[in-house]
């Protein structure tokens, strides 16, 4: 008999931010698959749950996506976590979602934690569309590429972002879609230095030249059309 794959949030942040069946599915199954044990043993010991763990990241994730479909096949319940947020979500998960599926392994996700989500509804910026683009490639002319393609949706743009790049790419941000569309920064979120630094690119742009300093996790939200009074829901 097939086993279960758990695929279930954990907080960004905030450690009240983790479900009633989260806990559950991780207090029940036989094996956490995770990204950083030393990360999530400080998760799991929080909330007094101990089990066997399997490193699960992105540079063993292909070697080790066989060995949890053998204990899936085996009829074990594996919980997949990642460091913070939804696996998958620029995170390790997809490999083993996919195998597990294509394998006739039931999977079950669990609703939580996203840093998208949770800045998304915050920026104020239209929400009745949104395009997600994770990571957004390095080098200024290819990123350039990538928001380019976008310029003429009207959907707000999300990605993720370090705070080390961050000043170059607000730049780029303003080289492509000019200095009035409308951008926002969110920072830090459920946590202690919560921010979201909202203004159009060129008065975020001034805004951020002006720290000393920029430090933490951040989501950027783009909308890349200067009128953001669209009529939705
Ligand atoms: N799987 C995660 C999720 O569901 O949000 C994302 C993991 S990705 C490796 C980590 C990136 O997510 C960070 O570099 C940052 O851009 C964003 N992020 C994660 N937590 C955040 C937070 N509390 N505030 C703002 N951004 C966050």
């Amino acid at each position: 008999m097939s086993g279960i794959l758990y695929v279930v949030p954990t907080p960004i942040g905030n450690l009240e931010d983790i479900t009633l069946r989260a806990l559950r599915i991780l207090k029940e199954c036989d094996f956490i698959a995770c990204e950083d044990t030393r990360q999530s043993l400080k998760l799991l010991s929080r909330f007094e749950i101990s089990k066997p763990l399997i490193s699960f990241y992105s540079y063993n994730q292909r070697y080790r996506v066989g060995q949890i479909t053998d204990k899936l096949s085996d009829g074990k319940k594996v919980v997949l976590i990642s460091d913070a947020g939804t696996p998958g979500i620029s995170d390790p998960g997809y490999i083993l979602v996919k195998e597990a599926i294509e394998k006739g392994v039931k999977t079950e996700v669990l609703p939580g934690a996203s840093a998208v989500i949770t800045a998304l509804v915050g920026s104020g910026l239209p929400t009745d569309g949104f395009v997600f683009c994770g990571f957004l490639k390095r080098k200024t002319g290819k990123m350039k590429k990538e928001l380019a393609e976008l310029i003429n949706l009207e959907k707000t743009i999300v990605f993720y972002e370090s705070p080390h790049r961050m000043l170059k790419t607000v730049e780029t941000c303003l080289e492509v879609f000019g200095e009035n569309a409308k951008i926002c920064l969110a920072r830090e979120l459920t946590k202690k230095f919560e921010e979201f630094i909202r203004g159009t690119i060129k008065e975020v742009l001034e805004d951020i030249k002006n720290r000393n300093s920029f430090l933490g996790e951040f989501v950027v939200l783009i909308y890349p059309k200067s009128d953001t009074e669209k009529e939705i829901d």
